[in-house]
């Protein structure tokens, strides 16, 4: 049989005709991702930037020399209250540095948010002008600068006038800006403000952190072997060297070579870099939040307070005192009255006798009206027999914001009041509130 014969053996191939069902992509790697949250927070405290002094909740007017405070208008005389609110807000700053390490920087503070937003604006519009101008790389460059540069310049304006908002009242604020005032204290500072803040997000932004700003360096006190740290671990050698986390980080350090580094604001974005990278290979990320060197803080079999932060008794103790300065805070606001009024004796003359044979004696009087509302002080003498007011009406009428003050007299008649000192005391009624000032009057031994 020749070759031709014999039956042809050809392998066998068969085409489907089925569709062929799309390959089904990897599962991204599921992490908590402390970017989007820091962004979040980040957001927050913007709106609480802008809104804090526009609407009066906390400022603090240097001109008219009063503190607002969540609504309430208090006067720079009322030092208990401010050395409360300044002795809360110093233990919170401390107690943060303390417990959370630089949290604040990278989560909380208008500097850090404000340069990580001129950077990603000025990477984005480079991005745009690359991708939509067909020019030659110089003018491109030149083109997304001035484009920066604009944007920069609006957003100093106003930046610098929230900013002055907090010592200055903004609708006055406002007229300055409108008419180019640069003569007086407010304009001039306005304008400065407005001149460093361009400067600061133009060219400074994240090197203010690590060589203008204390706070970086409170921490290296503050902080001890208990402070959240971000912190590398990498025992099995799984790091992979991709340097993700060392491209990711705003503050252009190696999280690998310490945790200690004053330049870190444990912003956690080479957390979220490693967690993203070696998630891809179904590994863990070797970089964490961490209580000191030791722990991580996801040991959920821990107590809810060693969990917060609470790890030992110094940080229970400052905790304590902030709470102290807290309801001391409140008490002394809620405590406080609109109308002040302070009764003083003037003692150059202890006494002065009149023609008629009564005897006098000179007191100060001064009503201070921190409320919205006029107020009328009734001012009466109780406890000395025989006693009138003399160079003053029994009631003195104030205005909001305004503060009278009066010198009068109080007379006797010589045969009503025993010899020496005698012990009476001042009313007086403002509205529905009554209140005592005991004084001494004093007659010829
Ligand atoms: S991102 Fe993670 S794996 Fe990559 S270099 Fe940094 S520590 Fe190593
Ligand atoms: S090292 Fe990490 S946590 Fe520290 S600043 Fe850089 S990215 Fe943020």
């Amino acid at each position: 049989m020749s070759t031709t014969d014999q039956p042809t053996s050809s392998p066998l191939v068969t085409i489907s005709t089925k569709p062929v069902p799309p390959q089904k992509r990897p599962e991204p790697p599921q992490y908590f991702a402390f970017h989007r949250v820091r962004k979040y927070v980040q957001l927050a405290c913007v709106i609480v930037f802008f809104t804090l002094p526009l609407s009066n909740l906390v400022r603090f007017d240097i001109p008219h020399q009063r503190f607002y405070f969540m609504g309430r208008e208090l006067w720079i005389s009322e030092f208990g209250i401010l050395f409360l609110a300044m002795m809360f807000l110093l233990f919170l700053l401390a107690a943060m540095a303390m417990v959370y390490g630089r949290i604040y920087c990278g989560y909380l503070c208008p500097q850090m948010i404000f340069s990580e937003a001129s950077d990603s604006t000025e990477k984005q519009i480079r991005r745009l002008v690359n991708k939509y101008v067909n020019w030659e790389a110089k003018k491109r460059n030149l083109l997304s600068r001035g484009i920066f540069i604009m944007l920069l310049t609006a957003a100093s304006v106003a930046l610098a006038f929230v900013f002055i908002s907090y010592f200055v009242d903004p609708r006055d604020l406002f007229h300055r800006l409108m008419s180019f005032d640069i003569r007086t204290a407010a304009g001039i500072a306005g304008a400065t403000t407005t001149i460093i803040t361009f400067l600061d997000f133009a060219f400074l932004r994240q090197r203010f952190c690590t060589t203008v700003c204390p706070y970086g360096y409170l921490q290296g006190i503050l902080g001890d072997g208990n402070t959240l740290l971000v912190h590398y671990r990498d025992p099995q050698h799984e790091c992979i060297e991709c340097k993700k986390c060392v491209r990711v980080c705003e503050m252009g350090i190696d999280i690998r070579n310490s945790p200690y580094q004053i330049e870190c604001i444990h912003c956690a974005d080479c957390i979220d870099a490693c967690n993203d990278v070696l998630g891809r290979l179904g590994k863990k990320g070797l970089i964490h939040y961490s209580w000191g060197e030791q722990e991580l803080p996801e040991n959920f079999r821990e107590s809810w307070f060693r969990r917060i932060g609470l790890r030992d008794g110094k940080r229970v103790a400052v905790l304590l005192i902030m709470l102290v300065y807290a309801v001391g805070l409140y008490v002394a606001v809620s405590m406080r009255r609109a109308v002040l009024v302070r009764i003083s004796p003037d003692r150059a003359t202890m006494y002065q006798l009149a023609k008629d044979g009564a005897i006098t004696n000179k007191f100060r009087l001064q009503v201070s009206n921190r409320g919205h509302e006029q107020a009328t002080v009734v001012l009466s003498v109780e406890d000395l027999p025989g006693a009138t007011l003399a160079d003053t009406e029994d009631a003195v009428v104030v205005n909001p914001g305004a503060t009278v003050l009066r010198e009068f007299e109080v007379m006797v008649p010589q045969a009503a009041v025993p010899k020496g000192v005698n012990h009476f005391q001042f009313a007086t009624k403002v509205g529905e509130d009554k209140e005592k000032y005991p004084q001494t009057f004093i007659t010829p031994e």
